[in-house]
């Protein structure tokens, strides 16, 4: 049975290619989200060819739906003599802006030296086609399936997902009681399951201060000035400390098992393009990035930051400091014993012969939907691409990792779901 299958996925290698580069053909960039309807329509035509029910499903009630890009998500499932266990595959097929540097087209979807190059060809419109290629893999080899197997193309991840991901599990297309387990094909390479991601907190801190004359500052308080011993503050206090601590999750890399602070943006003063007057600045805003541990949680992380800026307030009386959260990602990292994982890592044995490793992302994707909305928790990354090839010039996927990460799929939805 087992050969049977990975027959079929050798067998299938070009239109697996072919299908890939028809996706990367749609120019579904988000911002602003362009396309989608052309690309949850193609992917709903392949899921029908491939016996699937579809539907088409329209997050109407988020904000980032327009008339112009409407953000449309295509779900297929395919039912096996029982409703569970249910295997939920879920690609997004959004992708990035180009950006400047390519020397192929982005949009083309070219074939060349066994890679397959364009944008979104590791970030994930491969590992999407690798999940339907497994799936079908399964089905022309003839085996009846025990349990359900979903795919679903979704939009907006590279924005946070949430006319996409979060609104399935809203819906409750994605849900605990009916989905078991969910496998996400990010570009992760095909002999490593991602289990999770760190914590994501991004905030705006803004000093105030008192307007007055150019020439005569002494009469005010410069909003800028007081921002400077924030971000002294950050660089030589909270980086020290941060290099301090460590996670127990296998990041990767190793660089990224700290938690870290980025600084956004600053903006303050008079907006620079506008013509000036002489005027001390009354209001600085930056906006921070920082990504935290599963050990630190987000209430330390956050009290961390008011701390600070109380410190630094008490230190002097002009300084006045505000704090406004803007998007908080917890942790998550499914159990290495989890079955989805034991099952992906026996097929990655099975089909490259070596051991899987298990691994958490520094950034976070879809898979804080699945476990904080939908509250399935076997979910993880796996498929092929990778990373480091996300959102850059030339971006490529090999073909021999496509063909491989949808055997190791493959395998792994025979064991979960097959007969
Ligand atoms: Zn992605």
């Amino acid at each position: 049975m087992v050969d049977r299958v990975l027959q079929e996925v050798d067998a299938a290698r070009d239109e697996l290619v072919d299908f890939a580069a028809e996706l990367i053909r749609i120019p579904t960039v988000n911002p602003p989200g362009a396309y989608y309807r052309e690309c949850a329509e193609l992917i709903g035509r392949r899921l029908v060819d491939f016996g699937y029910d579809i539907d088409y499903v329209t997050a109407e009630t988020h904000v980032e739906h327009t008339p112009e890009n409407p953000r449309i998500n295509v779900v297929g499932v395919r039912r096996g003599r029982d409703p569970r266990p249910l295997v939920h595959l879920n690609g997004h097929f959004d992708v990035v802006p180009t950006g400047d540097g390519w020397t192929v087209d982005p949009f083309g979807g070219e074939v060349s030296g066994g890679k397959l190059y364009g944008r979104g060809a590791a970030d994930m419109k491969a590992g999407l086609a690798a999940a339907i290629y497994a799936a079908e893999a399964i089905r022309r080899a003839g085996i009846e399936l025990r349990g359900t197997v979903e795919v679903s193309g979704t939009v907006d991840e590279e924005s946070g997902g949430f006319a996409g991901v979060a609104h399935l599990a809203e819906i409750g297309r994605i849900a605990a009681d009916r989905t078991d387990h969910v496998i996400i094909p990010e570009p992760l390479n095909v002999d490593r399951v991602c289990l999770g991601h760190r914590g994501v907190y991004w905030f705006q801190i803004t000093s105030r201060g008192r307007i007055a004359h150019g020439s005569m500052p002494f009469d005010g308080v410069n909003a800028i000035e007081q921002m400077g011993p924030v971000l002294e503050a950050i660089r030589t206090s909270l980086n020290v400390e941060l290099e301090s601590r460590s996670t127990a999750m296998p990041v990767e890399p190793p660089d990224a098992r700290r938690g870290s602070i980025n600084i956004n943006s600053i903006l303050g003063g008079q907006a620079g393009e506008t013509p000036q007057t002489p005027c001390v600045a009354d209001r600085c805003e930056a906006i921070f990035d920082r990504r935290f541990l599963v050990e630190e949680g987000f209430e330390a992380t956050r009290d961390e930051i008011i701390r600070l800026l109380d410190e630094l307030a008490a230190a002097d009386p002009k300084r006045r400091y505000q704090l406004e959260d803007l998007m908080v990602v917890h942790p998550t990292l499914t159990p290495e014993d989890d079955p989805l994982v034991e099952s992906l890592s026996r097929s990655i044995r099975a089909v490259l012969g070596r051991p899987p490793s298990l691994v958490a992302s520094p950034g976070t994707y879809d898979h804080k939907h699945v476990a904080r909305i939908a509250g399935v928790e076997s979910c993880v990354a796996y498929g092929p691409g990778e990373l480091t090839q996300a959102h850059q010039p030339d971006e490529w996927c090999r073909v021999q990792d496509m063909v491989d990460s949808a055997k190791v799929m493959a395998l792994t939805l025979l064991e979960l779901v097959g007969s």
